[in-house]
């Protein structure tokens, strides 16, 4: 008797112990260990335009830079950036980064080693052109040298175009520069930033829409680590105060 009288005394001690715990971490307390320094290290690649790029101020700019940036704030932590390759985004995940945002479609593969939050953007991947090429069905594009960034769902589809030359880049611009330059019959890269890349060589390239090739429509998320609820949740709940307090849309329309 006596020690379950004891017992009850230890367990309302630690439930009070460890809510003053979740009070101390401040307004958005959340039990992840990921936010208790403060500190939100994030890993992007920012060559993606008009989700991440280098701004004129040298640093990553961008739709997920802001984004990530208003997240941090609802959650109180700080967001540090951090630049890498896109290939080694996910792998970075739990050593180098907390988390990733970088236009990055969830994907099964993906899946087995980073959890994703709630989605927050949908595209689909683009087929760049050279002005006079007739490529315009999916059949076209085999046995063509065509270009991606290396490790995208773009590079993925390459791979299983019958008889394609896959030409992997670490930036789509550089396999665009490799279109306008005669190297490349087509590249594959997401619907925005194939806009924006083609805005800047109007005369010299042209922007067919995937969906004519059969491509299928995929969901930007964020790479988070695998099992931390605690993280999840509070990313999770930070889109949707986003998107109802209307900050989200006033992003897509100041860098869409
Ligand atoms: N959405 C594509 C992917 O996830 C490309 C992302 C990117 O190049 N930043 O693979």
């Amino acid at each position: 008797m006596q020690s379950r009288i004891m017992g009850a005394a230890l367990t309302a001690a630690l439930l009070i112990s460890l809510l003053a715990g979740c009070g101390a971490s401040g307004s958005n307390a959340n039990g992840s260990a990921v936010l208790s320094d403060g500190v939100l290290t994030v890993g992007t690649n920012a060559e993606f335009p008009p989700f991440e790029y280098v701004g004129d101020n040298g640093e990553p700019d961008g739709f997920d830079i802001a984004l990530i940036n208003a997240i941090g704030e609802k959650l109180g932590v700080k967001v540090e950036v951090q630049n890498m390759e896109f290939d080694s985004l996910v792998s970075s995940i739990g050593s180098k980064a907390d988390v990733a945002i970088a236009g990055m479609t969830v994907t099964e593969e993906r899946k087995q080693s980073v959890d994703f939050s709630d989605p927050y953007f949908d595209a689909v991947q683009h087929v760049l052109v050279p002005a006079e090429s007739d490529i315009a069905t999916y059949e076209d594009l085999e046995g063509k040298a065509i270009g991606c960034q290396l490790g995208t769902t773009g590079d993925f589809i390459i791979e299983e175009i019958e008889g394609a030359t896959d030409q992997q880049y670490n930036k789509a611009v550089d396999a665009v520069n490799d279109l306008i330059n005669g190297r490349l019959d087509a590249v594959i890269v997401d619907s925005n930033p194939a806009g924006v890349f083609t805005a800047n060589y109007p005369d010299k390239i042209r922007d067919l829409d995937g969906e004519d090739f059969g491509f299928e429509t995929e969901q930007y998320a964020i790479a988070m680590p695998k099992g931390d609820k605690a993280l999840a949740d509070a990313i999770n709940q930070a889109i949707k105060d986003l998107k109802a307090d209307g900050t989200f849309d006033e992003l897509v329309n100041k860098y869409m």
